[in-house]
Order: C-alpha cells, then structure tokens, then sequence
C-alpha cells in the first residue's frame, strides 16, 4: 500500500504533515516515534478510523482520494483488506473465544457457520489458544486476549494486519507470547505494520522501520541503517538510547 501527499489535522493541531509512505506488501513495518507525533493517527488512516483532509492513498486496485468523499463502498473493501488490532484488544465480551473470531467471516464475509468455526479452531491453535474455544473474554489474561483479537483479524483474510501498541498493555511474560505470534506471521509472510515502542521487537522483526516525528517521517529504511551507531540524525541517536 502507499500513501502520497497525506495531511490531516485537528481543530488547529497539524497531526501528520505531507506523508509519503510504501507500506511494502508481504513484509513487516515498525512504526516508531515519541508519544504524540502522530503514529496511531497515521496507522487508523489505512483503515479509514481517521480521514485525512487530502492525500492519495492506494491499496491493490483500491484507489482513495482524501480530498474527495469517499463512498460506504469505498470504505467498506478498504476495512476487508486492513484488520485492526488494538492495544485494548476489543473483543466482544458477551461472546465466547470461538463465537469472537467467526463473527466476522459470518457476519460480513456470508461464510458458511461450520466453515468459519472450523476456520477459527485452526486459528486459534495457530495462537496457541484452541483450549479456549469456549472461554469468555473476562477469563483470558491480557497476552491471550490480544492473541484471540490476532485470531480475528486473520479470520478475515486481511491484506495488512495493522497493529496499534499491540502488547503496551502487557507484562513482559506475556508480551512474549504475542510477540511470537506476531513473529511467526512475519516469517509466513503476512503483510504487518506495527507501531510499538519495544525497539529491541522493532529490531527484531522489522524489514522496515518508520520514524515519525511531530507528524513527519524522519526515517524510512532498513533497520540495519535505523540501529546503526552511525546514525546520522542525533533526534534519533537520543530517542534509541531513551528506549534501550
Ligand atoms: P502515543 O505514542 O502516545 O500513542 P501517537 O504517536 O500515537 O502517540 P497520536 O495519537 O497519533 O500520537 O496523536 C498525535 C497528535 O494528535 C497528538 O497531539 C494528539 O493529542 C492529537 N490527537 C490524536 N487524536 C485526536 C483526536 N481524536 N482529537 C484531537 N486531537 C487528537
Ligand atoms: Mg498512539
């Protein structure tokens, strides 16, 4: 995906500046910056949570002018192909584990019932929660809820999975287990974007690390280049060595 020429701001407040990104297809995207420079805006403008005031934005065939209005159709394919997972998981909590993630390929994708459970027992032994089927949200620990919420989004066969601080809310131990998920949907290939702040993960998983500083990118490459101690922009130099 890739934007071009993307501005949006509120009330007064100029969030994100003339944004020009390639989000590459089948690879990983770490967004990183301080608190407040725009990355959760950034990252809700590719599934349309936020609407930029102008800017060109293209998915595949899907083409999106931010200037002009943009039709419920318009929207709608754009959300079938960009899942969102939240730092609050958002499961439904009056549904089961299962009922959570065959709720959209039921309800929005008219998958067959049977087919969409088996589909999600497969997913969630691919997170390693098939013990939980049955299990209501409330009973989950926070690693193995945002696991469940992983399990939905890929229940939709989403072109780019899109992760807002998918583990801040998590103790280390259990940041652990969604790291590895999220690890292994990496090196299946499944096209990610991932604002975080765990840099030693961002290092790790990364084929490409974006920077973004009161609402510009400052950076966009490889993270050999972004960790190098060479790294010729001390905004950066200062921000790696803060959250190391
Ligand atoms: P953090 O690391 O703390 O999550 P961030 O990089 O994700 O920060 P954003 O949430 O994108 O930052 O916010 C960028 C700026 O836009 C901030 O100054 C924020 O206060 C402002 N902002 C974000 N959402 C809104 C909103 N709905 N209404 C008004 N201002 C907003
Ligand atoms: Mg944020």
């Amino acid at each position: 995906m890739r934007l071009e020429g993307l501005n949006k701001t509120f009330g007064e407040q100029h969030v994100l500046k003339d944004i020009n990104l390639e989000l590459p297809e089948r690879k990983t995207t770490v967004i990183v910056g301080p608190s407040g420079s725009g990355k959760s805006t950034l990252l809700r403008s590719l599934n349309l949570l936020e609407r930029p005031e102008s800017g060109q934005y293209q998915l595949a065939e899907l083409e999106i002018d931010f200037a002009q209005k943009i039709s419920a159709k318009q929207v709608l394919n754009l959300r079938k192909k960009t899942g969102m997972v939240f730092q609050d998981y958002n499961l439904f909590p009056h549904k089961t584990v299962l009922q959570n993630v065959v709720e959209g390929p039921v309800q929005v994708l008219k998958q067959p019932k049977k087919q969409a459970e088996q589909e999600a027992l497969e997913l969630l032994d691919k997170v390693g929660l098939k013990n939980k089927a049955a299990t209501y949200p409330e009973q989950l620990s926070g690693g193995q809820a945002q696991r469940v919420a992983i399990a939905r989004s890929l229940a939709m066969h989403p072109e780019y999975i899109l992760l807002d601080e998918p583990t801040s809310a998590l103790d280390p131990e259990l940041e652990a287990e969604v790291l590895k998920v999220l690890a292994d949907l990496a090196r299946e290939k499944q096209s990610l974007v991932i604002v975080t702040h765990n840099l030693f993960f961002a290092r790790q998983i990364a084929d490409k690390i974006v920077f973004v500083e009161d609402g510009r990118i400052i950076f966009d490459g490889e993270p050999e280049r972004f960790f190098n101690e060479e790294q010729e922009n001390a905004r950066i130099r200062n921000f790696i060595s803060a959250m190391t």
